[in-house]
């Protein structure tokens, strides 16, 4: 069984600094506030696909 993995981008410079896996349905996207290291501060990070 593939564990899938997802891309979690800043919103601000739009660099994918996380990448968590995924082993259960979802069906909304995730947004998460994460330190982003290229602008220094918590951004709003969403999932890339
Ligand atoms: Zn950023």
């Amino acid at each position: 069984m593939a564990v899938k993995k997802v891309a979690l981008a800043c919103t601000v410079c739009g660099s994918r600094n996380y990448t968590i896996s995924e082993n259960n349905q979802r069906t909304e996207r995730l947004e998460v506030k994460k330190f982003c290291k290229h602008c220094g501060k918590h951004t709003l990070h969403k999932e890339t696909r």
